[in-house]
């Protein structure tokens, strides 16, 4: 086993990158939310890991929840959970997506975590005699928390998000922060600020003016931002982009524009197209060499384009109005789709909606069906309507979390007779509680980040469709869930056809069912859609895809 120093130097070597101090982005943005700041600070990470740079990303979000997990979709959208089991921001799963590097806890820091430190510290007496004050302490602790991942020695470039939009009060401590940091780290640092230009239909005219007005907002608590990427829908010509570098103080060629494209994925190649990351390396001293090899990503690009047949899944769910709800399953399909060399025709089915005497009119042509996760009563008969339906016409379905709990209540009742079968956390009165609180859950009186979290180990049984898929039969995969499948009622299961294939080997979870006399039926406790990645998509979403596509062909070829 080579050492430590000597995996860097042959890692620099490999790259002929010569050792550097650890560089600071911050990625800031004006004018509206929602401008895909993380897809730009994703698209950034991965050219620069292409050229062989070590490269993490991180968030700032300005709200006072200690983390997202309090949050519903309505608000926040998913919930992304971390490999060691911090509930996060879903751009977390972008930078994961375009990376395949890990996240963990210190990847997403909330205002609310930032104070709680503060008055923790406040407590303890740290600050003795002294007034605690947002400048020094908040900005102090947030400065702290910035540098965390640079300290550990394994990044070249820690890219830094701020969340939030220039102007607002919440975030001004996290600028104020990023104001000192550069000036403090010199020509390590650099500050990407995002903005929006606006095309007037009436007036058939791309409009620059809030992005002047943003970058000034931002020259107003002292930050120049070095480059500019303006998101627009419409191409913005070049003298309108060098008239912006001059009125923002930035080089021209430090004005990216970013076209709203077809998919996210496009979005790395077109900044690459404006030497994004040529310019952003200069920016810090960098000498850039040679191409970013961005071989297999390409290859991806040239699937999704090059796909002609489409797969038809059907997402059932009571979110399914809200484009960010089940933002890494729609991703994780989509990376599944295009590896199976399909279109993804995705169709959302809204769980509240569906019963009995529309199932066929809404099931009827769909290659495969997933079963959201999710919380509480609202929208359940509906899940349950579309698993009987799916097992009635044998069509590849995959349950996640409360999909899969699903799957086992729809089974006890209609296949055990248990009538009344239910989770506890629907009724708590059930004589046939077929999935029930977990034990370490029963004493348990926080609601914030205290849910099974994180990642487990599974023992997948060799014979199974899971092992088959994964090509293994010890895996680790995500979790988010409070209930579990009651082990009183495994060997009835077993019995009558749906076998728990996956067992958490340190506790004895279920963490995997299924049907083998179906096409594909499978339910997992776990999320394996947190943990698919361009590089490195889930086994078990390409398998779900592969059966659907199988189910469409056999159909396509009786028709
Ligand atoms: N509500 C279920 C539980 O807490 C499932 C959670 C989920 O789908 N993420 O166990």
């Amino acid at each position: 086993m080579n050492t430590v120093a000597e995996q860097v130097a042959s890692h620099l070597l490999k790259f002929q990158i010569p050792s550097l101090e650890t560089k600071y982005i911050f990625v800031t943005g004006g004018v509206v939310s929602s401008l895909g700041k993380g897809i730009i600070s994703a698209s950034l990470a991965c050219l620069l890991k292409a050229r062989g740079y070590r490269v993490t990303i991180q968030k700032f979000d300005p709200y006072i929840n200690i983390d997202p997990g309090t949050l519903n979709p309505y608000e926040h959208g998913e919930c992304y959970v971390t490999v060691d089991g911090q509930e996060t921001d879903l751009d977390l799963g972008h930078y994961e997506r375009f990376t395949n590097v890990r996240t963990t806890r210190a990847n997403n820091v909330t205002t609310g975590r930032i104070y709680q430190n503060v008055i923790n510290n406040e407590r303890r007496g740290d600050y003795l005699g002294k007034t605690v004050q947002i400048i020094p302490h908040i900005t102090d602790e947030i400065k702290r928390n910035v540098k965390l991942l640079g300290n550990t020695g394994d990044y070249d470039f820690i890219i830094t998000e701020i969340g939030g939009t220039v102007g607002d009060i919440e975030s001004l401590p996290f600028l104020e922060s990023v104001r000192q940091l550069r000036w403090e780290m010199g020509r390590n640092a650099v500050c990407i600020h995002l903005t929006y230009v606006p095309f007037l239909h009436a007036a058939k005219e791309l409009k620059t003016k809030p992005t002047q007005h943003s970058v000034k907002q931002l020259q107003e608590v002292g930050i120049q931002p070095d480059l500019l990427v303006l998101r627009t829908e419409h191409d913005i010509p070049a003298p309108m982009r060098k008239k912006i570098a001059q009125f923002c103080n930035v080089d021209p060629d430090s004005v990216i524009q970013s076209v709203d494209l077809p998919t996210i994925y496009e979005v790395p190649m077109a900044l690459h197209a404006q030497r994004f990351d040529q310019t952003v390396l200069r920016k810090v001293g960098i000498e850039p060499q040679g191409e970013p090899d961005m071989k297999r990503w390409i290859n991806f690009i040239d699937k999704m384009q090059n796909a002609t047949e489409k797969v038809t899944i059907g997402l059932v769910g009571k979110y399914v109005e809200l484009q960010d709800a089940y933002k890494s399953i729609n991703e994780s399909l989509f990376q599944a789709a295009t590896y199976n060399d399909r279109r993804l025709d995705l169709r959302y089915i809204h769980s509240e909606r569906l019963n009995d005497s529309n199932a066929d009119e809404l099931l009827s042509g769909l290659d495969g069906i997933i079963v959201a996760p999710g919380f509480g009563q609202r929208g359940i008969e509906g899940k349950f309507t579309a698993l009987r339906w799916a097992r009635e016409h044998d069509v590849p379905t995959f349950g996640i979390c409360l999909g899969m709990q699903c799957m086992v209540i729809e089974w006890a009742r209609d296949v055990l007779g248990l009538a009344d079968a239910n989770s506890t956390e629907m009724d708590h009165t059930t004589s046939n509680n077929v999935i029930d609180l977990m034990e370490e859950q029963k004493h348990i009186s926080n609601m914030g980040g205290t849910m099974r979290l994180g990642a487990y180990d599974c023992e997948l049984r060799p014979d199974s469709r899971a092992a088959r898929a994964y090509g293994s039969t010890r895996i680790s995969e995500r979790h988010r869930h409070r209930y579990e499948f009651n082990e009183d009622y495994r060997e009835r299961f077993e019995a009558s056809g749906m076998r728990c294939t996956g067992i958490n080997p340190a506790s004895g979870l279920v963490e995997v069912v299924e049907v083998p006399s179906l096409r594909w039926y499978v339910g997992t406790q776990y999320h394996p859609e947190y943990s698919s990645t361009v590089e490195s998509p889930s086994p078990l979403f390409l398998d779900f895809v592969a059966a659907a596509v199988a189910y469409r062909d056999e159909r396509a070829a009786k028709a």
